[in-house]
């Protein structure tokens, strides 16, 4: 399962940026950033709350550690190691299209991803969990693979035997209140959705640089 190692809450901090990675947790006061919002570590506050060095004693952040920054954050985001993360970026570059819209689309496309863009997760680390318990069928059948990049016409349903738990019992209502996007269609009475298309990028998260990250793999 490729996923992101560490507190999820201390990748916050080390963004200094919310990356919203606990679910519901992210919107209440509970939230580490907004109680703490200095970078982890030993010298976190003395860095005013920035992470990150700065470049050439300037004052000024350079490129390199732009770059670095935008795909670490994507990375964190998504809940991916860098060997899968680059892997991700070789293909998006042997594919038809702009490299860094074809990268977003695929990170998109994940399984995990979907889950919780339908709703059916409170953060995509959730989702990854919910599917490596095996929850989820994709086109019919069973499926313990968090990473299954979908495409347009894929299926995703609950599966028959986790109908009965208390969480997806009360999904339903839950999910209604999350709003899910138009490359996506989905159905709260059956816990099903579908892949309608690939997402555009006005549909992605607009925080993502994907221009940077390619850029960073491309020095
Ligand atoms: Fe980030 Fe969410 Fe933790 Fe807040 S609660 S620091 S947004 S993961």
């Amino acid at each position: 399962m490729a996923k992101d190692l560490g507190p999820a809450c201390k990748q916050c901090r080390r963004e200094a940026e919310k990356l919203f990675l606990k679910g519901e947790r992210c919107f209440s006061p509970k939230c580490a950033f907004e109680r703490r919002g200095f970078a982890p570590g030993m010298h976190g506050r003395s860095m005013g709350g920035r992470r990150g060095r700065k470049g050439g004693g300037s004052g000024r952040e350079s490129d390199y550690s732009r770059q670095l920054r935008a795909k670490q954050k994507a990375r964190r985001v998504y809940g991916i190691f860098e060997r899968q993360f680059r892997r991700y970026y070789e293909t998006a570059l042997r594919r038809r299209g702009i490299t860094g819209l074809v990268l977003l689309q695929t990170l998109e496309s994940r399984l995990d991803n979907v889950i919780f863009r339908l709703g059916f997760a409170s953060s995509r680390g959730h989702a990854r969990l919910l599917v490596t318990h095996g929850h989820f069928t994709v086109n019919g059948r069973r499926t313990d693979i968090p990473s299954m990049v979908l495409s347009a016409g894929d299926v995703i349903a609950l599966r028959e035997g986790s109908r009965d738990s208390t969480y997806f019992k009360e999904l339903a209502s839950v999910a209604e209140a999350r709003n899910t996007l138009p490359w996506l269609s989905r159905d709260l009475k059956t816990l099903s959705g579908s892949v309608l298309r690939l997402p555009e990028r006005a549909e992605i998260d607009g925080n993502l640089n994907e221009q940077l990250i390619v850029e960073y793999y491309s020095r």
